[in-house]
This record gives C-alpha cells, sequence and structure tokens, in this order.
C-alpha cells in the first residue's frame, strides 16, 4: 500500500532469471513423502565407523570428522598449484561457457535434491524445510550468478574525447580462496564458489570441518557437469587448514563466511607479508540482530515472526533475531502471546518432517549456549522442556535491562528482550546501531513514519518490516551486512560478482 516507496522494478538485473521453485512442503503428503526419502539417504562417511548412529549425538563427531578429513599441508598447497595451472584456459573461455555449466549445475543440484537434502539433514542436523530452502538457494546462486556473469563480464565501449578507442571489462583475479560456514554447508558453500568460478577465477574451497561430506558430494557433482577438476578443488579441516591455505600468498582473493573473530585473523594474514599482494577480502560474518514492536503492531503476526527468526534452524543463522525491543506499553501482552508461541515449538530428531527446533552442530556449541543461558537464569522470561538426550538447547527468552548490556552474538534459540518508551524509536535505532554490528534488523508497526524512521537510520544490509528477518531470497533480498557483520559486497545482489574481478581498461591511439 501506501506504505511503499515507488522504485521501478530493474529490468536489466533481473532479466530473464528465475528463483528455483523445489517441492511443496505445505503439502502434508509432500513433506511426509519428502521425510521418508530424505530419511533414507544412505550416510556412511568413507573411513569412519558408526559416526552418525544417533542424530542427537553428534558429540565427538567433529572431531573424528577432522582427523579423518584432513587435507595435509602439502596436499593444501598443491591444490593451489593445480589451481592456479587450471586459471588461463579457465578464465579465457566466453562467459556464456561458463555460465551455462553453472546452469547445468544448478539443474543437477534440484535433479539430486533428496540425496543432498539427507546429507544437509544427517551432516548438519538441518530441519527437512531448512534442507529444502539449502536446496533451492544453491541452485538460485548458480543461476543469479550465470545470469549475473553475462550482464557484468562482457567488454563496454567507453568515451573517448580526443578520438581514441576506449573500452573496459571484468576478468578473473587467478585463484580463489573460500571459506565457508556448516549452518549453511549447500547453499553458502555453493554460493560462494560459484561466484569465484562464473567470474573466470579457479577456486579452492575449504567448507566448514563438520561438513566435509556434503562439500565433497556438491564438488563430485561439479565436476561431473564439466567444471574442470582443477578449476574447483576442495581442501577440508579445521582452523589448521584455513591458516595453511590463507598462508599461501599465491591466493588472489578470499571470499569468507564465518566468525568475526576468524574473519579478522584471516584479513591479518592477509596484510603482514610486504611482499603480498594486496587482495581482495569478501567478509561475512555475525550480528546482534533486533527486532523493534511498537504498539500498533499485530500480537499474533509478532509471535509468528519472533518464533521463525529466533528459533528456527536453532537460531544458528547470521540474520537470526537476538534482541526484541517492544514497546513498554505492550510488553506484558506481547510476552504472554510469545510464551503461548513458545509452547508450541516441537523440539525433535531433524529428519521428523514435525520439527521446529533440531539439536545444535556439536559439543562445543551446545556447551558454550547452556552454560550462558544458565548464568542467565534468573533473567528468564520463559524457556521450554527439551528432549533429555541430545545437544538441544532449550529455546529462551533473556531479560536484558537496557540494549547496551548485550555485547556479543550467541549463535543459537537464545533471544533476549528489553524496551523502549514510544516516540524513542529513533534513539533505540540508534542505540543499536552503536553496537557497530549492521546485519539485520527488524520492524513490526502500522505507522508509516516509523517504518521512515527505519529506513532512515538503521545501519544495516537487511531490513524488514512487518515480517521475519530471516531466509533473504537470492536477487530479491541481497544479503550482507556492514561493520562488525561484515565487508560487503552482498551475497546473491548485484554488485556481487565485480568483487571477485579485475578491472582492466584498454585505450588504444587510432
Ligand atoms: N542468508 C541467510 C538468511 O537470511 C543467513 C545466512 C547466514 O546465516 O550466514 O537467513
Amino acid at each position: 500500500g501506501s506504505m511503499l516507496p515507488q522504485i521501478p522494478l530493474p529490468i536489466d538485473i533481473m532479466g530473464e532469471w528465475k528463483n528455483s521453485q523445489g517441492i511443496d512442503l505445505n503439502d502434508r503428503d509432500t513433506l511426509l513423502d519428502t521425510a521418508r526419502k530424505v530419511n533414507a539417504v544412505d550416510f556412511q562417511p568413507e573411513g569412519i565407523d558408526s559416526v552418525h548412529e544417533d542424530p542427537h549425538h553428534p558429540s565427538g563427531r567433529s572431531r573424528a570428522f577432522i582427523e579423518a578429513t584432513r587435507t595435509s599441508n602439502d596436499d593444501v598447497h598443491g591444490a593451489i598449484t593445480a589451481a592456479q595451472a587450471a586459471y588461463p584456459e579457465w578464465d579465457l573461455r566466453p562467459v556464456e561457457e561458463r555460465a551455462g555449466l553453472l546452469e547445468k549445475f544448478a539443474d543437477v543440484l534440484e535433479e539430486n535434491r533428496i540425496e543432498l537434502m539427507g546429507l544437509v539433514v544427517k551432516e548438519a542436523f538441518r530441519s527437512i524445510p531448512d534442507a529444502l530452502s539449502e536446496v533451492r538457494e544453491a541452485a538460485d546462486f548458480c543461476r543469479y550468478y550465470a545470469h549475473r556473469a553475462r550482464v557484468d563480464m562482457p567488454s563496454i565501449r567507453l568515451p573517448g574525447p580526443t578520438g581514441e578507442y576506449n573500452a573496459m571489462k571484468l576478468e578473473g583475479r587467478g585463484t580463489f580462496a573460500t571459506v565457508s560456514p556448516w549452518n549453511f554447508p549447500l547453499a553458502i558453500f555453493v554460493g560462494q564458489n560459484a561466484a569465484a568460478l562464473v567470474t573466470g577465477n579457479t577456486v579452492v574451497a575449504k567448507p566448514a570441518p563438520q561438513t566435509p561430506m556434503i562439500a565433497r558430494r556438491i564438488v563430485e557433482l561439479a565436476h561431473q557437469c564439466g567444471i574442470p577438476h582443477d578449476a574447483w578443488k576442495l581442501v577440508t579441516g579445521g582452523a589448521d587448514v584455513g591458516a595453511e591455505l590463507m598462508s599461501d600468498t599465491r591466493i588472489a582473493g578470499v571470499a569468507f563466511t564465518g566468525s568475526i573473530a576468524t574473519a579478522k585473523r584471516i584479513a591479518s594474514t592477509l596484510l603482514v607479508d610486504e611482499e603480498r599482494p594486496i587482495i581482495p577480502f569478501i567478509a561475512e560474518t555475525g550480528g546482534i540482530n533486533a527486532m523493534i514492536v511498537d504498539s500498533t503492531a499485530l500480537p499474533e503476526q509478532v509471535a509468528a515472526d519472533v518464533m521463525t527468526s529466533a528459533f528456527r534452524s536453532a537460531g544458528q543463522r547470521c540474520s537470526a533475531l537476538r534482541m526484541l525491543i517492544l514497546q513498554e506499553d505492550v510488553a506484558d501482552e506481547m510476552l504472554a502471546m510469545l510464551s503461548g508461541a513458545m509452547d508450541m515449538l516441537y523440539l525433535g530428531d531433524p529428519g521428523d518432517p514435525a520439527t521446529d527446533v533440531g539439536p545444535v552442530i556439536d559439543r562445543d556449541a551446545y556447551d558454550k549456549l547452556m552454560s550462558y543461558r544458565e548464568t542467565m537464569r534468573p533473567r528468564w522470561i520463559k524457556t521450554v522442556e527439551a528432549p533429555e538426550e541430545g545437544l538441544f538447547v532449550p529455546p529462551t527468552m533473556i531479560s536484558i535491562d537496557e540494549i547496551e548490556d548485550l555485547n556479543r552474538e550467541w549463535f543459537g534459540p537464545l533471544v533476549h528482550v528489553t524496551t523502549f518508551k514510544a516516540g524513542k524509536l529513533k534513539e533505540t535505532v540508534q542505540r543499536v546501531n552503536a553496537k557497530r554490528y549492521g546485519l539485520t534488523m527488524g520492524l513490526h508497526s502500522r505507522i508509516q513514519k516509523s517504518a521512515d524512521i527505519m529506513q532512515t537510520w538503521a545501519r544495516v544490509g537487511n531490513l524488514y518490516v512487518n515480517r521475519s528477518q530471516i531466509g533473504a531470497v537470492v536477487g530479491s533480498q541481497p544479503f550482507g551486512g556492514e561493520g562488525l557483520s561484515g565487508t560487503g559486497p552482498k551475497a546473491g545482489g548485484p554488485h556481487y560478482l565485480p568483487r571477485f574481478c579485475a578491472e582492466r581498461a584498454v585505450s588504444i591511439d587510432t
């Protein structure tokens, strides 16, 4: 309605590109049938015995995985050597050829949807709907970047005021290193690497140590599609393998998604050596994401959107809601509604189609979240029962006195709650901005002026009004933040690819 600014749709950006469709899990029969097939997917990582007998007990699993799948230091540097050798031929191919290969790869990801969902559910403990979203997002990234490459990569002619021929173009830079997270082991892994590849780079990819098998299968499928073996190399392991990769001065750029601490460690490695070229560093990190709710918001909608934003994926998304800021006069009413909604959450096995909240990724994450949650016990507003067995962190609302009292990201299903006074929206937003994170922010309000204030003052990459604040859609909601939340450019947006490229201009006297 009248709340929406009138901005025309840029046809050149959207072009012929369309989001992946997938299957409809709101249909009960489809959901049950899909769950049955997904649960039947065989997950037997090579070289590791009975690694996954019980999906509730990932503990110990990560360490066994890391040991069994770790790439040796020699092989890390060997992968870079091979990828570098493959670079010139790959970069010289017409953009249409690389874009076409990525589109074929997107089709293959969709054709193998059930198997990939099975790996995501069994290796990363994501729910069935989350696993389906990953396949869709991965296919979207491939198709969107293929489309964008066709728009961005061809040479453009520039004016020659004195009669000379001027033109410029984007080209690959060499061999990129990508470092991706376990919380989107399929979508973000594919997104980073698709962007590097379609622009003519070759790539050495390091997935999170918790999810090497998904990555292995994806790269195998990519090679079967015709993406050259040495154009997309995989190395697996933990922080030590990452450090080895970053120490190689032949790397031409880095795309990273993960913690701010790791981002800073990588950035300093890249800068320390005087001889080393200065290379692009694309980082997407965390957030202390707030949702502001005023007295005109619809309580039922707020309840549904808070459940999704704070607790879906067990809160293990960098976009997830961490701090709910309720207008003082409606706080009690809203909290009663939210408590009721929390009682409806079903905590269960990732493969159970009824699950709303599954276990967290591993023992370390579980211990950190649970011990913090315990220290906040006097401030609990509401928590729920969790299954006794397994790494379930019970979704919990925790009260804090001030916005300033929350100063780090807790990567799990814990949401902090505080209040603001009517008429103080701008000041509230500025206090959130002052944390210097800048990923997502949400507003629930029926007042146009309030939406305007948020659009003017919120210093975040993704602002969501009257809806949940997770689940950014490729090409429609380009995702990524500023400040402590990342460097930009936004994934799934029109400015992502150029950061992977060298810009080269030529002038010819005629
Ligand atoms: N793009 C995802 C979302 O909007 C979050 C990505 C992440 O957690 O890294 O939910």
